[in-house]
């Protein structure tokens, strides 16, 4: 099977410092990948070339086997136009630390915002859509209400529902519950797993142990901008081999 993301021997560097180093990577369709590892180990810049929200340096990444920012033709690729690049990235979804939802729109404006301004398709469907994917983040009852009206965990809660709206086809998400209260973690933990049990293809930057452990089908760590082990959630948090995955997983857990 093709995998939905794929990088190979992807480098990046921020003027000296080379940040990822030879990643190699890939994401099977409706699996869920944990990336954990030290705070500037390379994990928000991974997923953020990825959704070419940064160039890269070396290597390539193939979203459904398109090469990210080009495009084939005969045996010859083209660099992307800033049009065609937007509409190769909606088919990853991405969620951040902070959730910047538009503050003087509704719930439920927030969510059609894309499908309607972007993907230009009529209203009365996305609005369904919308309300059915509010329904799946529990927030149906908030179609109405405004951003400033709900919880850190509410908010988050639609940003996710706003991604999902694009119809991507893999969804990444950089530290999603980092910025929320202890109380309000859960309850976004808990639309993640909802998501990974329908089948979405996740790639998921978290510090969350536990959700590592229940949801991902695969862990990865990064340290210093390389991929230095991975596999299955048992492998990386019980029996890690790698001595500082070993050192980062017994302080976390
Ligand atoms: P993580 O998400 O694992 O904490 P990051 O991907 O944010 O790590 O950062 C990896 C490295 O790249 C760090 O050394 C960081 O300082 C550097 N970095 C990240 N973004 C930028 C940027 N926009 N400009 C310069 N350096 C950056
Ligand atoms: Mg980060």
């Amino acid at each position: 099977m093709n995998p939905i993301i794929q990088a190979h021997q992807l480098q990046k560097h921020f003027g000296n410092n080379h940040v990822l180093k030879d990643i190699d990577f890939s994401i099977q369709k409706g699996e869920v990948v944990s990336v954990i590892g030290p705070s500037g180990s390379g994990k928000s810049t991974f997923l953020r070339c990825i959704n070419q929200l940064e160039t890269i340096d070396g290597g390539y990444i193939t979203v459904n086997g398109e090469i990210v920012g080009y495009r084939r033709q005969g045996n010859k690729l083209y660099h992307l136009s800033d049009r065609e690049i937007a509409v190769q990235r909606q088919a990853v979804g991405m969620v951040f630390q902070r959730f910047n939802l538009f503050p003087h729109k509704t719930v439920l404006a927030n969510v059609i915002e894309g499908p309607v301004v972007v993907q230009r398709r009529p209203v009365a469907e996305c609005k369904a859509e919308a309300m059915a994917l509010l329904e799946t983040v529990g927030l149906a009852e908030k179609a109405s209400a405004y951003p400033a009206q709900l919880s850190g965990g509410q908010q988050q809660r639609v940003a996710i529902a706003r991604s999902l709206a694009m119809k991507p086809d893999a969804m990444l998400f950089d530290e999603p519950t980092s910025a929320l209260d202890p109380e309000l973690v859960g309850e976004v933990l808990g639309v993640m797993k909802t998501l990974a049990s329908m089948g979405t293809t996740m790639i998921v930057v978290t510090h969350e142990i536990g959700f590592c452990r229940e949801v991902a089908n695969r862990v990865v760590f990064m340290d210093q901008g390389r991929i230095v082990e991975e596999g299955s959630p048992d492998d990386i948090l019980k029996f890690p081999k790698n001595p500082r995955v070993k050192a980062f997983v017994s302080a976390v857990l």
